[in-house]
């Protein structure tokens, strides 16, 4: 008989290759490690590329919101805009939140679904990509994703419920090990929150770390209560670039007497503007007030280096990239900088993801898009 071995996959939101390092993380249990490109975006593109393996011009996750006027969804619900005055009251954090969540259960949505900043108005001219739960059968529509894939091959899987917090996670995962379950895909995200607030502030993050370090352990230990052989591998999206400065786009191109939704339309991330021209006018008058600020478009080269190039131009005709460290304030996404953020250029040194195991590592796992392959060839020779 062969001996039993579990499989885990432990996805960390923002354990960048950089912070590994500097906090020296894991070294002895984990000692297979590689520095790994990050998925062009944010976590919002990054999941669905590492449930998939494909990248955001084939799964459509780019940005949360996306300039698309005709296949809007939200239309309806700009009629309403006279309700959402004074704008003062309705752009408060906690009751932004209850809005999201009344629209998320009006329109059906299962997917991570927030309103952030953007303002009611502008909702009749986006659409959302992530309207469905990705993590559950048939999540990603046309596209089979690490569920689909798990389940066809028959492995006794467990994938965690991303709605809830990580201690309930491991602990969902503990579980799921007593039932028999030899193949874990567990997500957390807690650490991300961390970064975004104290980047740079070493001795909260080392404490993070540590406490993620006994959760691995017990999970690790748990395992082995089970199994002769336990594959244990650590993956992230992104690491966290540190805030360097700010700048207001959107006040300068609001400035210029261009209209949103006649002559342009934009999508403000918290590191890239994504533009829509709707006039040759707008597009001039666009190309020359961004030369002002640290950034450039990106190439066509670079999007389909980055595997975001869609030649329906779903994303923006013109992607504007800043600097690292440079955040965009205010954008759709926030009013305030935050001390961390990632969704900079894949190749400065706080972008890059990681990956950490105690088993070998494959040479052709190199990208976040790998860890889907990889994953599904360690479910296949359980
Ligand atoms: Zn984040």
């Amino acid at each position: 008989m062969r001996e039993k071995t579990i499989e885990i996959f432990l996805f960390i939101d923002a354990l960048g290759w950089k912070i590994v390092n500097d906090h020296d993380f894991l070294p002895e249990l984990l000692p297979s490690r590689k520095k790994i490109n990050m998925q062009f975006g944010y976590s919002s593109s990054a999941i669905p590329t590492i449930l998939s393996g494909r990248f955001p011009a084939e799964h459509g996750h780019l940005g949360l919101f996306r300039f698309a006027p005709e296949s809007s969804p939200f239309k309806g619900l700009s009629c309403w805009n006279w309700l959402f005055k004074p704008e003062g009251f309705w752009n408060r954090g906690r009751v932004r939140h209850h809005l999201s969540k009344m629209i998320k259960k009006i329109y059906g949505f299962t997917g991570y679904f927030q309103l952030y900043r953007m303002p009611v108005w502008k909702l009749k001219f986006v659409d959302y990509c992530e309207k469905r739960d990705l993590f559950v059968a048939g999540g990603m529509e046309n596209i089979p994703n690490l569920y689909d894939v798990l389940s066809k091959k028959g492995v006794n899987f467990h994938i965690s419920d991303w709605h809830l917090p990580d201690k309930e996670n491991y602990a969902a995962a503990e579980k799921a090990i007593e039932k028999g379950k030899n193949f874990l895909f567990v997500y957390t995200a807690n650490f991300d929150g961390v970064l975004h607030d104290k980047a740079g502030d070493f001795a909260a993050v080392q404490n993070k770390l540590a406490e993620i370090k006994d959760h691995v352990t017990h999970l690790f230990a748990k395992a082995g209560e089970y199994a002769k052989n336990v594959h244990f591998t650590i993956i992230s999206d992104h690491g966290m670039t540190p805030l360097t400065g700010t700048v207001d786009i959107m006040s300068k191109i609001e400035k210029s007497g261009l209209v949103f939704g006649r002559d342009y339309g934009a999508c403000y991330d918290s590191t890239m503007a994504r533009f829509h021209y709707l006039n040759g006018h707008a597009q001039s008058v666009i190309t020359q007030i961004m030369k002002e600020f640290p950034g450039h478009f990106l190439s066509e080269d670079e999007e389909k280096r980055y595997g975001i190039y869609r030649s329906d131009r779903a994303f923006g005709e013109g992607i504007f990239l800043l600097e690292p460290g440079i955040q965009i304030v205010p954008s759709d996404m926030g009013s305030k900088p935050l001390n961390g953020m990632h969704g900079f250029a894949p190749e400065d040194e706080h972008s890059f993801a990681a990956i950490l195991s105690n088993t070998d590592l494959p040479a052709w796992v190199n990208h976040v898009a790998d860890y889907f392959n990889l994953m599904i060839e360690r479910a296949g020779q359980l």
